[in-house]
């Protein structure tokens, strides 16, 4: 093994929210001797690689941005992804980040060295040893393409929607597009006028809400400028709004009846076709999938160019796709709108913690973390959007500004204690996943569904059941007692008062 080139303190993986935020408050608390490892070659994470035509955020634009960086400037209540990606440019730029960040460089290996109580990372830019390592990779960063018979031989041009091909002309086009999730929904209205034919390839149909985007005025954002209480306010009632979702998702699935109502309504107003309405129409409950916001979605599924085919694919051939009834249809372009592997990220091949174990050994099939951060037989490691951190209504960044402060919670401790390092224990890991299955029995997301919140084990290893403050009420503390200190790897814990 090669030695390492350049050693830190802190390492951070990513420049998404996650590695960005991280990266500020770091900085903001005086330390500055972190570096960010990054693929890319510029910040953003999700909304660097997601450009689609039509791409946007689904939560408001005032929840879902840092609460230490407000913008006044949104230009909607739901901004399009250039005004995301370049609002965390600025970010990085105002918190002079750049510096800190080592682009186009892709962390291959992260092994924790026992005997050293460091990190050693293997990159594409030569090794890094660090003596914390925060993993911000993101829970939806690698495309999951199906594995469709055939498919490599198919001579058109095939993309997943994160990885959308700007130099390719669709105008005129026959396109397939496979799935119709929360990408898809805001591509295909896009892209619908200006193809040939669109057939829309579906496994199962989402429940869509209407979308109450809307522009925000000149008046208004200059009213937020002069007044940033009126933009918390604003925040907080978003925020309030939101929570209310809970209630049904997580209390009482019955209260999702209110809007499946709405959703019917919906596309009852948007679709007249029988045929269409029978097949659009979900066969499960709303919320145990991702509920969906779009005014389009229908109007472009009603469109002549557009077929819906609802019969699985089970063949693709050079120039067609052969679906399960027997027809084939010609297509020039296959888009991928399947989402990204959520619960088998590639990282846990190669985040090899104490002894050498890999996550995905440590997982045995489900990802578990304490607080969705801290995972025992991995020291120094802190994932932001770990396991059972993601929501379905609300916003990441506050699961991962809540993840933050537990962050600097455990590094203050570290200090206070004179302890090298830091790791949950198992017994707290395992009762605080107790817990959680324990919560997630009766949600709307165990009423039976097929969904990518759930893992291979059939566990719900993605989403948090509870009020998204409980989460940063716990989150916020660090909690020493549920935790090894030591002051060397090898050396015995450090005092902890009961
Ligand atoms: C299209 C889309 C829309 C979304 N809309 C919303 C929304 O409205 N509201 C919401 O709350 N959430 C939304 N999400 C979820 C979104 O992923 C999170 O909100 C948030 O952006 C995640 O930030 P992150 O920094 O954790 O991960 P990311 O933004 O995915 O960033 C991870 C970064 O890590 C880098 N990385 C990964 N592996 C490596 C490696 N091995 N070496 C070096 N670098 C690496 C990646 O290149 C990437 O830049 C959306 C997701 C998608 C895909």
């Amino acid at each position: 093994m090669d030695e390492p080139r350049t050693t830190v303190d802190t390492a951070i993986i990513g420049a998404g929210f996650s590695g960005l935020g991280m990266a500020i408050r770091l900085r903001r608390h005086g330390i500055d001797d972190f570096l960010v490892l990054e693929r890319h070659d510029d910040v953003g994470g999700t909304w660097w690689a997601n450009t689609y035509p039509g791409c946007a955020r689904d939560v408001p634009s005032h929840l879902y941005s840092f609460s230490f960086a407000p913008n006044p400037d949104w230009s909607q209540t739901y901004s399009p992804q250039p005004e995301i990606r370049a609002y965390l440019q600025r970010c990085a730029s105002e918190h002079d980040l750049h510096r800190s960040i080592r682009f186009g460089t892709t962390v291959t290996e992260a092994d924790w060295d026992d005997g050293a109580g460091r990190w050693t990372l293997q990159t594409s830019d030569g090794p890094v040893s660090a003596r914390v390592l925060v993993a911000g990779m993101g829970p939806l960063t690698e495309p999951s393409i199906p594995d469709l018979p055939g498919l490599d031989r198919f001579e058109g041009n095939v993309f997943h929607s994160a990885r959308w091909d700007h130099d390719h002309d669709l105008g005129g086009e026959r396109v397939a597009s496979v799935g119709t999730g929360a990408s898809a929904i805001q591509y295909v209205p896009a892209i619908q006028p200006k193809v040939a034919r669109l057939h829309v390839f579906q496994r199962s149909a989402p429940w869509v809400m209407p979308h109450p985007n809307r522009r925000i005025t000149a008046a208004e954002r200059a009213l937020y400028r002069r007044l940033p209480a009126l933009q918390k306010l604003n925040r907080a009632g978003v925020y309030a709004g939101r929570e209310l979702f809970v209630l049904g998702f997580v209390k009482d699935p019955r209260l999702m009846r209110f809007a499946e109502r709405i959703a019917r309504r919906h596309m009852r107003s948007q679709i007249s076709d029988p045929w269409l309405l029978e097949r659009l129409t979900p066969d499960y409950t709303i919320g145990c999938k991702r509920i969906l916001p779009s005014n389009r979605w229908y109007p472009a599924l009603a469109k002549p160019n557009v077929e819906l085919v609802t019969h699985a694919i089970t063949e693709v051939r050079e120039r067609s796709i052969v679906s399960a009834d027997g027809s084939e249809r010609k297509v020039d372009t296959i888009i991928f709108g399947t989402g990204f592997k959520v619960t088998d990220m590639p990282s846990g091949h190669w985040v090899r913690g104490r002894g050498g174990r890999k996550l995905v050994e440590a997982w045995d099939g489900s990802p578990r973390a304490h607080l969705g951060t801290t995972i025992a037989g991995f020291p120094n490691l802190f994932v932001l959007l770990g396991p059972n951190t993601g929501l379905g209504h609300s916003s990441m960044v506050y699961m991962i500004e809540s993840q933050i402060d537990h962050v600097l919670g455990a590094l203050r401790a570290m200090r206070e204690r004179g302890a090298a390092v830091v790791e949950v224990t198992p017994e707290a890991q395992a009762a605080y996943n107790r817990e959680l299955d324990a919560r997630m029995e009766d949600t709307v997301w165990n009423t039976g569904c097929a969904s990518w919140y759930i893992d291979a084990s059939g566990r719900n290893a993605t989403l948090w059941p509870d009020w998204t403050w409980r989460f940063r009420r716990r989150a916020r503390r660090f909690d020493p007692a549920q935790h090894m200190l030591r002051a060397a790897p090898t050396a015995a814990p450090v005092e902890v008062p009961a």
